[in-house]
C-alpha cells in the first residue's frame, strides 16, 4: 500500500505535535528529511525506539525533533511507521507534514491508520470501531468498554458463537451427504440444542445494549417541576457535585442543550438544562406540554415538588407525567415545614421511588444517585467481564441475527428440510460477520472509517 501521512495531534497549538507516517517507502522518506544524531542505518534501528535528531529541508533545520520507529510488522497499521515528535506549533507541523508530502507520502484520509490496521488483519471492525469509542468517551466506564472492546472481548465472544453454528452446519452437511447414516431425531435434538445455546449468547449482547448506552450516552434524564419546585437549584447541587465531571452538548432535540455529568461514576445527560436555567424570570419556566414532550424521550424523569406547600393541578399533572415512566419523585425543601410527605395519598397510589431532599442545602443528595444507581443496575455491570454491547450496528446486528435464528429454529420445527436450515444459518453467521468486518460491505467500511478524526 502507498505511504501515508498526517498530523495525528489535535489542531492547534500544544507542548509537542505528532506527525505520523505509515507505508512502504516510511524510512525512505524520513531518510530524506530527518537528520539523526549519531547517525544509523535503519537496519540498524529497532522497532520501538526513538531517535532524537532534526527535520532539515535544503540544510535548513525546520526543527528539533524526536522520532519512533515501529518496523512492521508489529506497528498500528502493521506496516512500516514512524511518528514524528515536533515542538506543537501548528506552522512547523504543517511544514513537517508537507515535507513528507513532497517527499512521496500521500495525505491520510480521517481513520486511514486504522483502516489500515482492519484491512491488513491486525484488529477486526468492532475493535476498530472501539478506537472511535476511545476517543470520544465522556466518562471512564465509557473508555473502559472501548479499551475492551479494542483487546477484542466481543471479537472472542461472537467468535464462539460462530464455532456453535459452525458445528450445526456440519451436522447438517453430513445428513445431507450420508443421509443412510443419520438418525433425524437426534440431529434435530442436538441442533436445537445448540441453537438454544447461541441464541442465548446473542440475547444477553443485545440486553447489554441498554447499559452500554447508559455507559455511553449517560443516562438521559428529565428534571420536571412546576415553577418554584427547585428545578434549576437542584441541577446547580447535581453539577456543584463533588467530582462531576461535566460536558455540555448539543441536545439531540433543537434548542436544547444536554449537560453530561459524571457523579461518583453515575452517568448522567441531562436534558434542557438550558431551559431550567434561562427561562429564570418566565413565569412558566418549563411548561407542562414541554415537560411531557422532554419526557417522552428520556430514560429518567426526576419530578420535583415543593414540599411545603400542597399539590397544586399543575403538581398533579407532573405527577400523571412520571407515572408512566421509570422515574424518582423528589419532595423538595425538606429544611421547611413538610406539608406533603410520602403518606400523602397521591403519591401512595402512585408507587414510585421517592427521595426527601433539600436542594437549597444540598441535603439528601446522596439518597438520589443511590436511587438512580438502583435503578440502571449500574454496580451489576461488571465492567471487566461482561461484554457490553455499546455499537448501535451492532446491536441491530446481533437483533437480525437472533430473528434468523429463530427462523431456523421454526424451519426445522415445521419439518422443513435441512438445507433450507442451513441457509437460515448461513444468514445468522453473515450477519455475524459484518459485525467483524469479514461480510461488511465496501460501503460499510468505508462509512465508519469516515467517522474518524485525521491522523488516526
Ligand atoms: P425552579 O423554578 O423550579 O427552577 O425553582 P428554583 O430552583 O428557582 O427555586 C425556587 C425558589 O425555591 C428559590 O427561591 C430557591 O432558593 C428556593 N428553594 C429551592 N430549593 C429549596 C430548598 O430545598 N429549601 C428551601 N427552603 N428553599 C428552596
Amino acid at each position: 500500500m502507498s505511504t501515508i501521512a498526517s498530523i495525528s495531534t489535535a489542531p492547534g497549538i500544544g507542548g509537542i505535535g505528532i506527525i505520523r507516517m505509515s507505508g512502504r517507502d516510511t524510512f525512505k522518506i524520513l531518510n530524506k528529511i530527518f537528520v539523526m544524531k549519531n547517525s544509523k542505518d535503519i537496519k540498524e534501528i529497532s522497532g520501538y525506539t526513538m531517535k532524537y535528531g532534526h527535520i532539515v529541508e535544503n540544510n535548513r533545520t525546520i526543527d528539533e525533533v524526536l522520532v519512533s520507529y515501529f518496523k512492521s510488522p508489529k506497528s498500528y497499521t502493521t506496516e512500516d511507521m514512524c511518528e514524528i515528535n515536533s515542538h506543537g506549533g501548528t506552522v512547523v507541523m504543517r511544514k513537517i507534514l508537507e515535507l513528507c508530502l513532497k517527499n512521496g507520502a500521500n495525505l491520510a484520509e480521517p481513520g486511514e491508520f486504522t483502516k489500515r490496521a482492519f484491512l491488513n488483519g491486525r484488529i477486526d471492525l468492532s475493535q476498530a470501531e472501539s478506537v472511535i469509542d476511545i476517543i470520544n468517551a465522556k466518562s471512564e466506564r465509557e473508555a473502559k468498554e472501548g479499551i475492551k472492546q479494542l483487546n477484542g472481548f466481543l471479537s472472542k465472544e461472537i467468535f464462539e458463537i460462530k464455532q456453535i453454528l459452525l458445528e450445526i452446519m456440519t451436522n447438517i452437511e453430513v445428513s445431507i451427504d450420508y443421509p443412510e447414516y443419520d438418525t433425524p431425531n437426534v440431529t434435530n435434538v442436538e441442533i436445537l440444542e445448540k441453537i438454544d445455546i447461541s441464541r442465548k449468547k446473542l440475547e444477553d449482547l443485545k440486553d447489554s445494549f441498554d447499559n452500554g448506552k447508559y455507559i455511553k450516552q449517560g443516562i438521559k434524564t428529565v428534571i420536571i417541576g412546576k415553577p418554584n419546585a427547585g428545578k434549576s437549584s437542584l441541577l446547580n447541587a447535581i453539577l456543584n457535585e463533588d467530582r462531576a465531571i461535566v460536558t455540555e452538548v448539543e441536545g439531540t432535540t433543537r434548542d436544547t442543550i444536554e449537560e453530561f455529568v459524571n457523579i461518583k461514576g453515575i452517568p448522567l445527560n441531562l436534558v434542557d438544562t438550558a431551559g431550567i436555567r434561562e427561562s429564570h424570570d418566565i413565569v412558566e419556566k418549563i411548561g407542562i406540554e414541554k415537560s411531557k414532550k422532554l419526557a417522552e424521550e428520556a430514560d429518567l424523569i426526576i419530578a420535583i415538588f415543593d414540599s411545603s406547600q400542597n399539590f397544586t393541578n399543575e403538581d398533579l399533572e407532573i405527577l400523571k407525567i412520571a407515572k408512566n415512566k421509570k422515574s424518582i419523585i423528589v419532595l423538595n425543601k425538606i429544611d421547611l415545614k413538610q406539608k406533603i410527605t410520602s403518606d400523602n395519598p397521591e403519591l401512595k397510589d402512585l408507587n414510585k421511588n421517592l427521595i426527601n431532599l433539600s436542594a437549597k442545602n444540598k441535603n439528601g443528595l446522596n439518597l438520589l444517585f443511590e436511587k438512580i444507581n438502583d435503578m440502571f443496575n449500574l454496580n451489576e455491570i461488571n465492567l471487566d467481564n461482561d461484554v457490553v454491547i455499546t455499537n448501535e450496528r451492532h446491536k441491530n446486528l446481533i437483533s437480525t441475527a437472533i430473528k434468523n435464528l429463530n427462523e431456523a429454529e421454526r424451519s426445522l420445527n415445521i419439518g422443513m428440510p435441512v438445507d433450507i436450515i442451513a441457509i437460515n444459518l448461513k444468514d445468522v453467521l453473515h450477519n455475524l460477520g459484518e459485525i467483524t468486518g469479514e461480510e461488511a460491505s465496501e460501503e460499510i467500511i468505508n462509512e465508519i472509517f469516515s467517522r474518524f478524526c485525521l491522523g488516526k
